[in-house]
């Protein structure tokens, strides 16, 4: 069996537009949604992740402001940035790139991120809300991965999704998305005993790790979606995923590429919870005009 390709950049287009839409609705109603991102430090990946977001603001009709910091910024400084712009009423949705510079905590730093501009998800009360199933910013890697399983058709409910890793930001939130759709969740992480016995007997793998060649074709059953968020380097430099892509392709279902596949859809996600955030930013100013 060759696995169908799960293609984000295709998905991600189409909800791009969507996406520009709402944004062009907004604009028209005097409130373009506006997105700041911050780089701390010259880190080359950083640099094209943030170049790739501010450029897919532009190309969907969000105002977008960019402010790259030296790496040497005091995190007192950085703080007062996010002060400023979660008092800005043009900004709303405010994205600090990771990783920082030693000196600046990050969780001092999300914590001081307006929860209302946490457009990244990652904010305790994003966290908190997640957990409890209430409506709130969903971390956009690991929503965009839902997008991607959906767009296959293939239904979750009653199926067994391992996950592997359980980063706060990529693995946790997964499994907590996959818990909600009804999925019997595995969570495996640097520590399982045994990756391959749980991979084996899952319908629905996610690889987040950022170790090549963590998931190979003999731990996979086959017709399996597989969605491959890892992001690494072969020996000859070229972008590759966790997932050993051309051997699992033999045997699984559905596969995400890399690049191609969760890329995308992780910033088509950004942007919408960019508008989203515009959409309820308005709506709260409207209701605050009704009760004056
Ligand atoms: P992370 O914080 O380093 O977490 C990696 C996780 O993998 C940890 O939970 C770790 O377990 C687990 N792990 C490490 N070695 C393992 C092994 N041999 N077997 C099973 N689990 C293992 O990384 P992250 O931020 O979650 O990101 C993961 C990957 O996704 C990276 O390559 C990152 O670049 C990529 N990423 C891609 C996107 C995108 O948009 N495509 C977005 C975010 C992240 P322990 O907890 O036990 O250490």
């Amino acid at each position: 069996m060759t696995a169908r390709l799960i293609d984000g950049v295709a998905l991600s287009s189409g909800l791009r537009l969507q996406t520009g839409e709402r944004a062009a609705r907004l604009s028209a109603r005097g409130h373009p949604p506006g997105l700041a991102v911050l780089l701390v430090g010259d880190d080359p990946a950083s640099a094209v992740y943030v170049r790739n977001k501010v450029k897919a603001c532009q190309d969907s009709g969000l105002h977008s402001v960019f402010e790259r910091h030296d790496a040497t910024l005091p995190e007192a400084a950085l703080l007062d940035r996010i002060a400023a712009l979660n008092a800005d009423p043009a900004i709303h949705g405010i994205l600090v790139q990771m990783p920082l510079p030693r000196q600046i905590d990050p969780g001092r730093v999300v914590a001081a991120i307006d929860p209302r501009k946490d457009v990244d998800g990652y904010s305790l009360l994003s966290g908190g809300e997640l957990m409890a199933g209430l409506p709130g910013m969903r971390p956009c890697t690991p929503a965009g991965c839902m997008k991607l399983i959906e767009s296959t058709g293939v239904g979750l409910r009653g199926t067994h999704a391992v996950v592997i890793g359980r980063s706060a930001t990529v693995g946790k939130p997964m499994a907590l998305l996959l818990l909600q759709a009804d999925a019997t969740v595995t969570v495996c992480h640097s520590r399982t005993t045994d990756l391959a016995a749980h991979t084996r007997r899952a319908d629905v793998v996610v690889a987040a790790v950022g170790r090549r060649g963590t998931l190979t074709a003999d731990m996979v059953k086959p017709g399996a979606v597989v969605i491959d968020v890892g992001i690494n380097r072969d020996e000859r430099g070229k972008l590759c995923g966790d997932v050993d892509f051309a051997a699992v392709r033999e045997i699984a279902g559905w596969i995400t590429p890399v690049p191609g596949g969760v890329g995308p859809m992780t910033i088509t996600m950004l942007l919408a919870n960019t508008v989203e955030a515009a959409e309820a930013a308005e709506a709260a100013e409207r209701s605050a005009r009704v009760h004056q």
